[in-house]
């Protein structure tokens, strides 16, 4: 089936057609075959994140994304004593301490506005002045803004300090190369719906073996414990703590098979640059100018602001994008107006041409009205 729209949204995102025919099955979720698709999922993904295979593991989530970010926090940070330093500078990282508000967790932020690149030289103050710190928490590309922070520098200085490390990495993993053992990460975050390129219903935690180990009895909620689902999926082979989203799971299958077709991590986020540095391109040509510097610019997503026209509405905009088959995203910062597209999912080069001239039709259609 044909979509009526490409989405250049951020996640949920544009699938492939054999993605969304995997799901067409029904699967026993205790049947072994089933279970054996899961550990072969898991293997998968540690894979992807790491050469180091034998130190981390993969545990699988119900929920969106922040369901486990939440399940991370919530079992990472111990009852007693714990204290993480956030370095926030958009709505992903602010969401983390909101998390903390709410499971009652000693936070400690690094308030940015959302332009601001995060400073490693901030946090290494911070971790020098405060030795209640004992977890650092950062969002590795900020979809807020499409910024790319520097979790290299923040993970290596946390664990200089001996901290553990929490890294956000949901709209990154799978698109932009990486190694967790190499960056000094203890836990990454991602979900299906996002570079991997699966379709919505579960998320995943890349967690040193070693450190996961250390959080029995943390979990602040039963269906959020990461220890005990990680426990089960261990111990019964492949099996989750209760319903698993199994069709979302085949399709999420297939999508790693098609990621490895493709070219693996290093080839997707070559195609991911090359729309991104094109699409940046082709709207200074038409007029519009991004929001962040090339050097902070992930190719996951872009911010552009909303053009001198005192005549331009984001609605206007999006529903003539819309009828000519593309979906775009609003902005989402405080200080000045934008919009967002994003360049993950199946899209290709041929397709962010065909938005350009879209958008280019776009503008000068008002300009012929107003005149
Ligand atoms: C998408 C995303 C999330 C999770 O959002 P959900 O709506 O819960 O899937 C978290 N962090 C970042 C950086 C994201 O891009």
């Amino acid at each position: 089936m044909k979509n009526p729209y490409l989405l250049l949204t951020p996640g949920p995102l544009s699938t492939t057609n054999s993605v969304r025919q995997a799901m067409l099955r029904d699967w026993c979720t205790w049947d072994n075959e089933y279970n054996q698709l899961v550990q072969d999922i898991r293997r998968r993904l540690v894979g992807l994140a790491t050469s180091h295979k034998d130190l981390y593991t993969a545990v699988l989530m119900q929920g969106s994304g922040t369901f486990c970010v939440e399940a991370t926090i919530g079992t990472v940070m111990p009852k007693d004593g714990g204290k993480l330093l956030i370095a926030a500078n958009g709505a992903y990282s602010d969401r983390i301490v909101q998390m903390c508000h709410v499971l009652g967790i000693h936070a400690v932020v690094i308030s940015l506005d959302e332009r601001e690149p995060i400073q490693a030289e901030a946090i290494e103050r911070l971790l020098q002045e405060d030795e209640d710190i004992t977890h650092v928490a950062i969002v590795h590309c900020e979809t807020t803004t499409g910024m790319l922070n520097p979790i290299e520098d923040v993970c290596r200085l946390a664990k200089q300090y001996n901290k553990i490390t929490m890294v956000d990495a949901m709209s990154s993993f799978g698109g932009v190369p990486m190694d967790v053992h190499k960056l000094h990460i203890d836990f990454l975050i991602s979900s299906a719906n996002k570079c991997i390129q699966g379709v919505p219903g579960f998320g995943f935690v890349i967690a040193k073996r070693d450190e996961l180990a250390k959080c029995k009895g943390n979990g602040r909620s039963l269906s959020l414990d990461l220890f005990d689902q990680h426990d089960t999926m261990e111990k019964d082979e492949g099996k989750w703590r209760f319903t698993s989203p199994t069709h979302v799971v085949r399709a999420f299958y297939q999508a790693l098979l098609e990621l490895e077709a493709e070219g693996g991590v290093d080839a997707r986020f070559k195609r991911y640059e090359q729309n991104q540095k094109r699409l940046v391109e082709g709207m200074k040509e038409i007029g519009f100018e991004a929001l962040l510097d090339e050097q902070h610019q992930s190719p996951i997503i872009t911010s552009f602001l909303y053009p001198d026209d005192s005549n331009f509405t984001f609605q206007d905009f999006y529903q003539s994008l819309k009828k000519r088959g593309f979906v775009i995203y609003p902005g989402k910062i405080s200080e000045v107006n934008t919009f967002r597209i994003g360049n993950i999912g199946e899209v290709y080069i041929e397709d962010i041409e065909r938005l350009l001239e879209a958008i280019q039709q776009t503008v000068q259609l008002k300009e012929v009205v107003r005149a």
